[in-house]
């Protein structure tokens, strides 16, 4: 006899009535991610700790929470529990024209490259601009199951094919302003990138828009041809605190000392002034001899990030985790590349509610694997380094909800669960089956 699955089942036990219980009453959470550790860099967590989660924010973060007071436990152990990554310069305007990032075949749809590496949130870093985002907007920021936010280029255009992003007549500040305020928090921030022409006017407008918006500009500053304008000048004049220098590790702008090999003094400078430095690793902004030395000389990146596109995902960039696998073979301690993986990106974007797991938190959760073995890492100019160690994604959650499970760690074997489940079981609205109703002794 089947009660509900909220009360004492009553069931037939050698011709005799017992009461068994099913689950805990009404139980308190969804979900109980059990024996990982935990590593949540606001809350300097880094620790063996149980995650529940109820109605899709973090409830309980503790030891020992009972596997009974959820609806769905899962043995997590010896994994790495942290923060939905947060990856804050990506290219995900896919469509149709062609070597274009607005709208084109060098963006990539965000959910088959993010949610499998634990990526939860993502910024696209000024692919579009005030003329497209609205395309961008309804076809991949509303369509992806991964929480894509934006920079809004300077440019109208965004980042189309050919000359579109040196056409200064095209970096207007009202509309691009307008079109900011309009989407203020979907939008984070503007973008330049790729400059060439002579002249400051791209930064002085992306700023301009920035301080009329309240938000931070991400600079990508052109190419090796940069018109005599220096870093020192740009984080000097230029650049607020807050704003974002994008590409740290690539030396293509003197961003290395060309002597010491470490930071040049303009990076040592603007960091002073409190702009955040971000990997953007891409096809050709990240080369061991500029990183390691950098990295030894403590300048190391405030936030870790992909420049995830068609060709950077197929060559040394490959994906986030990848990318932070780096990090590990340079010596960086996981905790830290973690906090630049979630919390910091987070804060740089102005997105505080992302990027840790505090109680009341939004449930964006990555379950991480540790790998030991042989692996390589390659940079932009084709070079590898070896390493012991890679992370692996095993779960990913946004809001609580699974969206993502290699080994199926959340399901049920099949051959336990009743016949009638093998032609579509009873899936809950996160995907996670129903807890078996009955059970015969
Ligand atoms: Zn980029």
């Amino acid at each position: 006899m089947l009660l509900s699955r909220n009360r004492l089942l009553a069931v037939c036990c050698f011709g005799a009535l017992a009461l068994l219980p099913a689950q805990t009453p009404d139980p308190e959470y969804d979900l109980l991610l059990k024996g990982g550790h935990v590593i949540d860099g606001k809350n300097n967590l880094n620790a063996v700790r149980d995650v529940a989660v109820k109605d899709g924010k973090i409830a309980a973060v503790g030891t020992n929470i009972p596997a009974n007071k959820a609806l769905k436990t899962v043995d997590v152990t010896g994994l790495y529990v942290t923060p939905g990554l947060v990856d804050i310069h990506v290219h995900v305007y896919q469509g149709p024209v062609r070597n274009s990032y607005a709208n084109g075949d060098n963006g990539l749809f965000p959910d088959g490259y993010c949610l499998r590496n634990g990526v939860t949130t993502v910024a696209d870093a000024g692919s579009a601009g005030w003329r497209n985002f609205e395309d961008f907007k309804t076809r991949i920021v509303d369509a992806a199951k991964t929480r894509v936010l934006a920079f809004l280029n300077i440019v109208g255009n965004g980042m189309g094919a050919g000359m579109i992003e040196q056409n200064v007549e095209d970096m207007d500040v009202e509309p691009t302003a307008a079109m900011a305020a309009k989407y203020k928090g979907t939008i984070v921030g503007i973008k330049s990138a790729h400059y060439s022409g002579p002249g400051w006017m791209p930064y002085e407008r992306a700023v301009e828009v920035g301080k009329k918006v309240g938000i931070p500009v991400m600079i990508d500053f052109g190419s090796a041809t940069r018109n005599n304008r220096t870093l020192n000048e740009l984080f000097e004049k230029y650049l607020r605190p807050g704003d974002i220098y994008t590409h740290v590790y690539s030396g293509l702008r003197v961003e290395q000392d060309p002597v010491t090999h470490g930071p040049s003094l303009a990076l040592v400078e603007g960091r002073k002034k409190g702009i955040y430095f971000d990997v953007g690793h891409g096809g050709a902004s990240f080369g061991w001899g500029v990183a390691v030395p950098m990295m030894k000389a403590g300048f190391l990146p405030d936030s870790i990030s992909t420049d995830l596109h068609r060709s950077s995902s197929n060559a040394g960039m490959k994906d986030m985790l990848n990318v932070m696998g780096k990090f590990l073979a340079m010596g960086m301690p996981l905790d830290q590349v973690i906090l630049r993986s979630t919390w910091n990106p987070a804060k740089e974007i102005r997105h505080e509610e992302l990027g840790h797991l505090s109680v009341g938190a939004i449930a964006d959760i990555a379950v991480l694997r540790l790998e030991r073995g042989k692996f390589g890492f390659v940079d932009m100019t084709t070079a590898r380094m070896d390493s012991d160690k890679k992370l692996t994604c095993e779960l990913t959650f946004r809001s609580g909800k699974v969206l993502y499970d290699l080994n199926g760690m959340t399901r049920e074997a099949w051959d336990k669960l009743p016949v009638s489940s093998w032609r579509g079981g009873d899936l809950r609205w996160d995907g996670l089956r129903q807890p078996p109703q009955q059970k015969k002794q």
